[in-house]
């Protein structure tokens, strides 16, 4: 048997019909950008969220350097950011012109540490950007206090967490705005790319829309230089569609993820840590490895697909060398993606695949 580490076809079979449904509602209607779907897709992921606003963008990189743009940051100005993130998170903290400042991540939940942000704080400090890294909450309410002493916006990068909570209430809803991604590898994936900005300031939400759309809130008066990053009325069908079926699938993945943490600790891998607070909803289920490549080795030769998210810090890309952060900078954050290994987890798998998952990785790190 083999297991691939991410099958987005086979959970699309149980929605052929709506999604079929969907492109007929979009293709009859002959109404493509702005419409009927997007209002109402954001409507209902607001609600889903527990948020007042959702304003639909073109991809989650989108939504997060519009959010910054909109707060008006810029040249001069730093954004606490994890050192352990997908580098789209500084990426738009660069588009705006901000130094990403990061900070440590908690060795056993992979998330910012937030008792080792106040030091990173200075004057210039603006804001705190707390990614929900594998679908687990960071722990907001330390992140949320401090801001408020410093004065300092609190930014969500929600791209691989839709539909966790944090202390019962979603992600999403918890600092001054999030930002979402629905590349299609996500919880909630469109078949394409699609983002979002969530938010209960009615300001912020009112400059996202008109930035994502040519800096323009009513059409051809253009306030502010914008940008042309929207969610067309297609991918928001598909996403209508399939925000439905997101718990379900969320608790599918939970299910796989409560498997592997009874089965796996008796093996030498570390498995990563469910704070009593955080429900998170298992986009990545990763575990540490002391002889990383010798199990990716083994579980490809037993048939199973494995994945590194990610090999390589953002302060060691090319794309970062003019920050001239050397090796050993951030030694949490390294040794974390010297280690890692995520495991297939989706809705995709069944019981069977996951039992062979868990024989192979006992067998392979005993
Ligand atoms: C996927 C992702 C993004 C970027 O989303 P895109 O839609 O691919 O632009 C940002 N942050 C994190 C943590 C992500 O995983």
């Amino acid at each position: 048997m083999t297991i691939p580490f991410l099958d987005l076809k086979a959970p699309l079979q149980e929605l052929k019909h709506e999604l079929h449904n969907a492109f007929e509602r979009v293709l009859e209607s002959g109404w493509f950008i702005h419409g009927t779907e997007v209002t109402q897709f954001e409507q209902e992921f607001a609600r889903y969220c527990h948020a007042n606003h959702c304003v639909g963008v073109g991809n989650g990189l989108d939504a997060l350097h519009l959010i910054l743009r909109a707060y008006e940051f810029g040249a001069g100005d730093e954004i606490i950011v994890p050192s352990n993130t997908f580098i789209a998170t500084w990426l738009a903290v660069s588009f705006v012109g901000a130094t990403p400042i990061p900070v440590e991540p908690d060795a056993r939940t992979y998330n910012i540490n937030p008792e080792l942000i106040e030091a990173a704080i200075t004057p210039r400090t603006k804001a705190i950007i707390a990614v929900h890294l594998y679908g687990q909450p960071a722990d907001m309410d330390p992140i949320i206090a401090l801001a408020k002493k410093y004065h300092l916006k609190v930014i969500e990068d929600a791209a691989q967490a839709h539909g966790a909570h944090y202390k019962g209430q979603r992600v999403g809803s918890l600092g001054d705005a999030a930002g979402f991604s629905f590349y299609p590898g996500k919880n909630l994936g469109a078949l394409g790319d699609a983002g979002a900005v969530t938010t209960n300031d009615a300001e912020l939400a009112k400059k996202v829309h008109a930035l994502s759309n040519y800096g323009s809130q009513i059409k051809y008066q253009h306030e502010t230089k914008g940008f042309n990053t929207r969610l067309d009325e297609l991918q928001a069908a598909f996403l209508r569609e399939k925000l439905r079926k997101l718990d379900e699938w969320n608790e599918r993945r939970k299910a796989v993820a409560s498997r592997y943490l009874a089965a796996l600790s008796e093996t030498n891998l570390v498995l990563p840590l469910v704070p009593d607070w955080a429900d998170p909803v298992w986009h990545l289920f990763v575990v540490r490895s002391l002889e990383r490549d010798q199990l990716i080795a083994k579980l490809a030769d037993a048939g199973i697909g494995t994945n590194i998210h990610y090999p390589t810090p953002p302060h060691r890309q090319g794309a970062y060398a003019e920050l001239n952060y050397a090796l050993g900078s951030f030694p949490i954050s390294e040794r974390i993606h010297r280690e890692v290994l995520s495991l297939p987890i989706g809705p995709h798998l069944n019981a069977l695949q996951v039992g062979t998952v868990i024989d192979a990785v006992q067998k392979a790190s005993r």
